[in-house]
């Protein structure tokens, strides 16, 4: 059973924290009983535990999995129509979709009434922690950016959405109407043009993924003078057809406004937009967004937007579960680690050596299961790949994610979100992953800083067309002002190649260098918006834009094809890396 309490009583909300994480270890054992107990019956845990719902059987026949494993049970529930009792005996009320690995592969997790509960619970932990350290929210209102995409109904009857198209739809009464408008464009420009009008209450702006921010940013600067002029003269685009957009902003927009047209056309026509959200909502004090994993890669093009306004990354959520809340909420975003909340799963974890590809913890090795730990026993400067085992019929489930422990509050673990356990690049034995190549990234863009760029997105793909073959990036550059087309220096870019390639792995440099297995190194520029383009192709198959993360390999010869027509400047790799380093 869940506590409950109020979320605006801070005190309630804090006692409860401190309890729960002075006694994780008692609250695992409970959530693990309970799940067991609960789901022995079902046909997936029956094939292993006969019926029984002991937990050193569970620790011991139970297989770790991928999503890969269960999907034909989900299939069968899903496409089939067979009863969610073969994998849970709560009842399955949708599907979530989860973006899954950054490679762009959905994946479909189930989601039952008793979750929906536990996200709320989660939800007023999290209120708690941000009415006690983010001081002045409730002296203005929130400008939260939220976008949901269309339902889709499987054959066997089920909803397929976004868990936070879920979250909204479940509980509409708590939620503008217009962010229930399923037109990203629409739904934007109203969201936008409703923020813009009463831009004088705003005190905190947010979205999920700090890359999604970044989009809603691009959006502002192709719109701005459009919105600009519906708030000069009263009236609302044409285009803006949806009913719930139209009703929200006609009740906003209800008279002309020159002079907040006049000193919002002055603020977007300066030639920078450094410092924009600053600039344009004044009183905010806070900016929300996921700024770690793949997702720091965002933050100088963030603190450049906000004006280095605090940003806040609240919380590690996904389609599985509610996992980790920041309790620091204001600490450097590269600094940020997360609070496992111990009702909302149980947890074990899979230690990865510190030069070990984490990939290598493949999921059939008989010996996997000998070095898992639970919650009680990890151990501060140790990686962990996340298992998780819910109500909801995931059973030692792979999350793919890399976590690292930082520390602990009262007993319960701590950690910084390192990276997903994919590889992202590979030619013969070589194996990138997303962390090796964002480090190599990260190093050679401080050439690049000094002349005042820095990187507004980047991804990759290994190129076999021609022999040996080599890896390229796409990188989309920015220049502090907002210049169109930034000079690139052939010199200076080169030096970047060789800068990335000297900062991969022994491997990487051993197979470039001594048997010439992999090629030089190439970056490729992409003109300005290109990554926009990437974003809307993949939107348009599917992926919704709140949890849209930009593919850190591209496999879609479509989507390599978009990249490649907006190329501008191709750079190789001169010099051969030098392999003690
Ligand atoms: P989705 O199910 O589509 O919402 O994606 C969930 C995935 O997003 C997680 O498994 C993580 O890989 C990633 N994610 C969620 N929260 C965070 C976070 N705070 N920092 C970094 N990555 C995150």
């Amino acid at each position: 059973m869940l506590p409950t309490f109020d979320p605006r009583d801070t005190e309630a909300g804090s006692r409860i924290l401190e309890d729960i994480t002075s006694n994780a270890g008692h609250i695992q054992e409970q959530v693990l009983e309970e799940i067991l107990t609960k789901n022995a019956s079902t046909d997936y845990l029956k094939s292993f535990l006969n019926g029984h719902s002991d937990k050193g059987l569970f620790k011991n026949k139970v297989p770790v999995v991928d999503y890969e494993d269960i999907k034909i049970y989900i299939d069968r529930i899903a496409l089939d129509g067979e009863p969610s009792r073969i994998l849970t005996n709560e009842s399955i009320t949708e599907l979530l979709i989860s973006s899954g690995t950054s490679g762009g592969k959905q994946k479909w997790i189930p989601k039952t009434a008793e979750e929906g509960e536990r996200r709320a619970f989660f939800f007023c932990l999290l209120a708690t922690v941000q009415n006690r350290y983010l001081h002045g929210l409730n002296d203005g209102k929130a400008l939260f950016f939220v976008l949901i995409n269309p339902d889709i109904h499987t054959p066997g009857g089920l909803v397929l959405r976004t868990s936070t198209a879920s979250e909204i739809k479940n509980r509409k009464d708590r939620y503008p109407e217009v962010i229930m408008c399923e037109d990203t464009n629409q739904s934007l420009y109203s969201q936008l043009l409703c923020g813009l009008v009463q831009r004088d209450a705003i005190v905190s702006i947010g979205t999920f993924f700090a890359s999604g921010l970044q989009r809603i940013i691009k959006f502002f600067e192709e719109h701005w003078q459009e919105m600009s002029s519906n708030i000069r003269t009263g009236q609302m685009s044409d285009w803006i057809t949806d009913p719930k957009c139209k009703r929200t902003v006609s009740l906003i927009l209800s008279k002309q406004m020159p002079d907040l047209a006049d000193s919002i056309d002055l603020v977007c026509q300066e030639k920078s937009w450094e410092g924009i959200i600053k600039k344009i909502w004044p009183r905010t004090k806070y900016v929300q967004a996921i700024i770690t994993g793949s997702m720091a890669q965002y933050i100088p093009a963030l603190e450049f937007y906000t004006g280095r306004l605090p940003v806040v990354s609240p919380a590690y959520v996904s389609s599985e579960a509610c996992i980790g809340i920041n309790f620091k909420p204001l600490c450097n975003p590269y600094d940020v680690s997360y609070t496992l909340i111990p009702n909302m799963a149980y947890y074990e974890f899979i230690p990865i050596g510190n030069h070990e590809d984490p990939n290598c913890t493949n999921s059939k090795d008989a010996h996997l299961k000998d070095h898992i730990v639970d919650l009680a026993n990890v151990k501060i400067g140790q990686h962990y790949e996340l298992l998780i085992t819910t109500c909801t019929g995931l059973y030692r489930y792979r999350m793919g994610d890399i976590l690292l422990v930082t520390g602990f509050h009262n007993i319960t673990p701590q950690f910084k979100f390192v990276q997903r356990r994919n590889v992202v690049l590979s030619i013969d034995t070589d194996k990138t992953t997303e962390q090796d190549l964002q480090n190599a990234v990260t190093i050679a863009m401080h050439i690049l800083e000094p002349l005042g760029f820095f990187l507004l997105d980047y991804s990759s793909y290994a190129d076999t067309s021609s022999i040996p073959g080599h890896y390229v990036l796409f990188w989309e550059l920015q220049l502090r002002p907002n210049d169109d087309t930034p000079e690139l220096d052939q010199v200076k870019m080169e030096k970047c190649c060789s800068l990335v390639e000297q900062s991969l792995d022994q491997e990487y440099k051993l197979l470039r260098n001594q048997s010439n297995t992999i090629g030089p190194l190439e970056v490729r520029v992409v003109k300005q918006g290109s990554f926009n383009v990437l974003m809307d192709f993949y939107v348009s198959q599917g992926t919704s834009l709140n949890q849209y993360k930009t593919p850190k390999n591209i496999k879609s010869e479509k989507a390599i094809e978009i990249l490649d027509s907006r190329v501008v400047g191709k750079f190789y790799s001169r010099e051969v890396p030098n392999q003690v380093s």
